[in-house]
C-alpha cells in the first residue's frame, strides 16, 4: 500500500481519526472525526486543544481520571461526552493510545446505545437541579456539582460517592429554616418509599426549594434512593405576585360588580316605589293639571330607570355577563307592543308612524324576547327623539333562510335631523352623543348604540348606520333568528283572562320595605288577590304556620331573617307544597338562575309595574315553576352539545348524556361523603376532577359557581360551601333523571 493510499483509508474511515501531539493539539484528524462534532471542516479543529471539544468541567474529568490510566498503560478506551459546535452533548466511544514521542492516536465513533454511567453523570450534571442518589445503606452513589452548591459542602462532587448520606443531611441541617421538619419529613418520605414530587422546602435564608424523592426499587428490591432539588424561589415570586395581582384585580371586580348590584337594589327598591305609587295614583280620579303631574312623574322615573338599566348593561357587557337568552318569541306581537309603548311619544310629535313584517317571518322564532324589545325601543326610540317632522319607518323583511334559521333584516328610517359624516362612524361608542342640542341631549346617556351593538354581536348579527344631515337615519339590523322546531305554541290570553287567573289567590308578601310592602299591596289588591303581609323571614314563618296561601312573594334582603334562609326551612317543613317567588333587585341573570337553584319557583326583579307583575304571576298560576323552562333551557343547551359531538344522532346523544350524567352522580356520591365529613379539600379535589366531565356535556351555567367555590381569595363560610356544592349536585341528579326518561 502506497503511502497515499493509506491517507485515503484514514480520511475515508467510517470512525474519527485523530493525531495529536504531547500537549493535546490536533496535528490531524479526518472528516468523520470533525463531523462526529458538526464540524464542516477538519480545519476549524486541527490547531486546537483536545478540551475544545468538551466541557471545562468534564475536561478536567479526564485529566483527573483519564490521563493518569493512559501514562500508566499506554491506551484507554471508554465512553466520554464532548460539546458539538451548536453545544449539544456528543456520546461518544473513544480509544487514546500513546505514541513514544508524548502524542496520541485518538479513535472515535458516536456512541448510540441507551443511558450509561457517563451519559447520567452528564445529564446529572447538566440537568439544573441539584441530584443525590444514595444506595439501600444510604451511601453516596452520585451526587453533582450543583447539590454540592446548594448545600455548601466543601467538597467535589467525586470526594463525596460513598460518604454517608445521613451525615451529610445532618451537617446541612443548619440551613434549613425548620431543621426538625426537615428531618421528620426525611424520615417519613424515606420509611414509606413512595414517590413524592415537589414536596416545598424552606432554607433559612429564604430560598424555596421543590424536592422529589424517588425510591430504586430493582426486583422488588430496595436498591436505594433519589433526591433531587429545585431552586423554584423565583418562579415561587413571581407566581405569587401574579397571584397577588389576579386576586387585586379579581377583588377590583368583585367589589365594582358587588357595588353595582348594591346600587342597583338601592336605587330600584325606591324606584319599585316611585312608578309604582304614580301608576296607582293615575288610576285615580285625577283633574287634568294632577294628571299632567302624574305622567310627567311617570316619565322621568321611567327615564331614569332607563338610565340605571343602561349603565347596568354596560357593566354586564364589561364583566362579560352579558347573555343572551333563548326563547319562542313572535316578533310581529313583540312589535306592536314596542310601537304602542312609543305611540304616546309619536303621537306627541306629530310624526307618523308605520311598520310592515313581512309575510314570510315564521310567527315563533328562538330570540331572546327582552334584548329584541330592548334593541327596538333603542332604535325606533332614537328615531323619534331626533325626528321632529315627518315620518318613522320599521320595516321586517327576510333576507336568506335554511333548514335551522332565518336571516331578518330590521331596518328603521326616519326623517329626522341625521347625523354628520364625522360623527357616524362613532355613534357606536360609548357616551357618544352627536347633538349639542340640550332637548336631545338630557334624553339619553349616549350607550344605547352601543349596548345594542354588543347585544346584536352576540346575536350573531351586524347594525349599520346610514344617515345624511338633515335629511334623516337608517338603521340596518341583520340578525340570524333560529327556527323553533317542537310544536311549542305562544299562548295568546288577554288580561281579563289573567285577572281571572289570580283573583282570590292566597298570597303572603313578605317584604322589609314598607313602602314596597305598601306598593306590591296594591297592586296584588287590584288584581283581586288576597294578600298577607309579613316583614321579615321569621314573620313568614309564624304566617305560614297559622294560614295556608297559593304562593309566598318573598324579598331576599331582609333583617333578622333573609328570604334565602326562610325557603331553606320553608323546604325542610313544606317540602316543594308552597311555592315561593324570589323578589329581587337582580342586575345580573347569573343572579335570577341562582335564585333558582336555591329553589325558588321564579324570580321577579323590581321595579316592577303593575301590568308586568300581573302577565308574571297569571304565568306562574298557569305554567307553574319557571324552574321546569329553567331546566328545559340547559336540557336544550346540553342536547344541542352532545348532539354535535354524536354527528347528529339525536337518540344517540340523549342516551350519551344520560351515561355520562350516570357516570357523573356515581362519583358524586363520594363527593357527598366528603362534604358530610367537611372535608373540603377532597371535594374541591373531586369537583376539579369532575369539572372538566361537567363542562364536556355542556352544563356552562356553571362554570361560574365553579370558579367561584375555586377561588380561594373570597373566603367562605362551611354552609355557603355546603349550598354551592350542594347546588350542583342537586342540578346534576335533576338532569339525570330527567335524561334517563
Ligand atoms: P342616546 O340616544 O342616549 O344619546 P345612543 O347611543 O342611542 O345614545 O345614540 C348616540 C348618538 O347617536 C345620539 O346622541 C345621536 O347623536 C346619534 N343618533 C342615534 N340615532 C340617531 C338618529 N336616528 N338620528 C340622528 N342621530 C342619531
Amino acid at each position: 500500500m502506497t503511502s497515499n493510499k493509506q491517507l485515503a483509508a484514514i480520511q475515508n474511515a467510517f470512525d474519527g481519526i485523530a493525531l495529536l501531539d504531547e500537549n493535546g493539539i490536533y496535528q490531524f484528524m479526518n472528516k468523520a472525526h470533525a463531523q462526529l462534532f458538526g464540524y464542516d471542516s477538519v480545519d476549524e479543529l486541527v490547531g486546537q486543544s483536545w478540551k475544545f471539544i468538551y466541557a471545562p468541567e468534564y475536561a478536567d474529568r479526564i485529566e483527573h481520571d483519564v490521563f493518569p490510566m493512559l501514562n500508566l498503560k499506554g491506551y484507554w478506551s471508554g465512553e466520554t461526552i464532548g460539546i458539538s459546535k451548536d453545544k449539544k452533548p456528543v456520546l461518544q466511544y473513544v480509544s487514546l493510545t500513546k505514541l513514544p514521542d508524548g502524542g496520541l492516536i485518538c479513535i472515535c465513533r458516536e456512541n448510540l446505545n441507551s443511558i450509561t454511567a457517563a451519559k447520567l453523570q452528564y445529564l446529572m450534571a447538566n440537568l439544573g437541579k441539584s441530584i443525590l442518589v444514595e444506595d439501600e445503606y444510604h451511601k453516596i452513589v452520585m451526587v453533582n456539582n450543583q447539590f454540592c452548591e446548594l448545600f455548601k459542602i466543601p467538597s467535589k462532587p467525586q470526594d463525596l460517592i460513598g460518604a454517608d448520606c445521613l451525615e451529610a443531611l445532618c451537617k446541612a441541617l443548619p440551613l434549613f429554616k425548620d431543621p426538625t421538619l426537615v428531618m421528620e419529613t426525611f424520615s417519613a418520605v424515606a420509611d414509606k418509599r413512595d414517590t413524592v414530587i415537589g414536596h416545598e422546602v424552606l432554607l433559612a435564608d429564604g430560598t424555596i426549594l421543590e424536592r422529589d424523592y424517588v425510591p430504586i426499587i430493582i426486583d422488588n428490591t430496595f436498591k436505594g434512593q433519589l433526591w433531587s432539588y429545585t431552586d423554584v424561589t423565583q418562579n415561587r415570586q413571581l407566581q405569587r405576585s401574579l397571584l397577588d395581582a389576579k386576586n387585586r384585580a379579581v377583588a377590583s371586580e368583585k367589589a365594582k360588580s358587588g357595588f353595582l348590584s348594591n346600587m342597583s337594589h338601592e336605587i330600584r327598591t325606591p324606584m319599585n316605589a316611585i312608578i309604582g305609587f304614580a301608576e296607582q295614583l293615575s288610576f285615580t280620579a285625577l283633574n287634568p293639571e294632577q294628571a299632567f303631574f302624574v305622567n310627567n312623574i311617570t316619565d322621568a322615573a321611567g327615564g331614569l330607570l332607563g338610565v340605571i338599566n343602561d349603565i347596568l348593561d354596560l357593566s354586564r357587557i364589561e364583566a362579560g355577563k352579558m347573555n343572551i337568552e333563548k326563547e319562542v318569541i313572535n316578533l310581529r306581537q313583540i312589535i306592536i307592543s314596542v310601537e304602542n309603548i312609543l305611540k304616546p311619544k309619536t303621537e306627541e310629535k306629530g310624526l307618523q308612524f308605520t311598520s310592515v313584517v313581512a309575510d314570510d317571518i315564521k310567527d315563533r322564532l328562538f330570540a331572546d324576547e327582552v334584548r329584541i324589545r330592548q334593541i327596538l325601543i333603542n332604535i325606533v326610540g332614537n328615531a323619534i327623539k331626533f325626528t321632529e317632522t315627518g315620518a318613522i319607518n320599521l320595516m321586517v323583511d327576510l333576507t336568506e333562510e335554511n333548514d335551522h334559521k332565518q336571516f331578518l333584516a330590521i331596518v328603521c328610517k326616519d326623517s329626522g335631523i341625521g347625523i354628520s359624516n364625522d360623527s357616524i362612524a362613532r355613534v357606536f361608542d360609548e357616551f357618544f352623543q352627536e347633538s349639542h342640542d340640550s332637548d336631545h341631549r338630557s334624553n339619553g346617556s349616549g350607550l344605547g348604540l352601543a349596548i345594542t351593538k354588543t347585544l346584536i354581536d352576540l346575536m350573531g348579527g351586524v347594525i349599520t348606520i346610514c344617515s345624511e344631515k338633515g335629511l334623516g337615519t337608517t338603521v340596518t339590523m341583520k340578525i340570524p333568528f333560529e327556527l323553533v322546531t317542537d310544536d311549542e305554541l305562544i299562548i295568546e290570553h288577554n288580561p281579563n283572562e289573567e285577572l281571572n287567573l289570580i283573583a282570590g289567590k292566597q298570597i303572603l308578601l313578605v317584604e322589609d320595605n314598607k313602602l314596597n310592602r305598601l306598593v306590591f299591596k296594591m297592586m296584588l289588591s287590584n288584581m283581586k288577590a288576597d294578600v298577607d303581609e309579613a316583614e321579615n323571614g321569621l314573620e313568614a314563618l309564624d304566617k305560614l304556620r297559622e294560614s295556608t296561601y297559593d304562593l309566598v312573594l318573598m324579598d331576599i334582603q331582609m333583617p333578622v331573617m333573609d328570604g334565602t334562609s326562610a325557603l331553606q326551612i320553608i323546604k325542610k317543613i313544606y317540602g316543594d307544597s308552597i311555592p315561593v317567588i324570589a323578589l329581587t333587585a337582580a342586575a345580573f341573570n347569573s343572579e335570577v338562575s341562582h335564585m333558582l337553584n336555591l329553589g325558588f319557583s321564579d324570580c321577579i326583579t323590581k321595579p316592577i309595574d303593575q301590568k308586568n307583575l300581573q302577565t308574571r304571576l297569571y304565568q306562574f298560576f298557569k305554567n307553574g315553576s319557571a324552574k321546569e323552562k329553567y331546566y328545559q333551557k340547559i336540557e336544550m343547551e346540553i342536547l344541542a352539545n352532545i348532539n354535535e359531538m354524536a354527528g347528529g344522532d339525536v337518540t344517540q346523544a340523549s342516551k350519551l348524556i344520560g351515561y355520562l350524567l350516570e357516570e357523573l352522580v356515581f362519583s358524586l356520591a363520594e363527593w357527598e361523603k366528603s362534604l358530610e365529613k367537611r372535608d373540603w379539600n377532597a371535594a374541591r379535589t373531586i369537583l376539579h376532577r369532575e369539572k372538566v366531565m361537567i363542562k364536556s356535556i355542556g352544563i356552562t351555567g356553571f362554570d361560574g359557581l365553579i370558579s367561584e367555590v375555586e377561588d380561594d381569595s373570597v373566603p367562605k363560610t362551611d354552609s355557603e360551601l355546603i349550598l354551592m356544592y350542594s347546588q350542583l349536585t342537586d342540578l346534576l341528579k335533576i338532569l339525570k333523571a330527567r335524561f334517563s326518561h
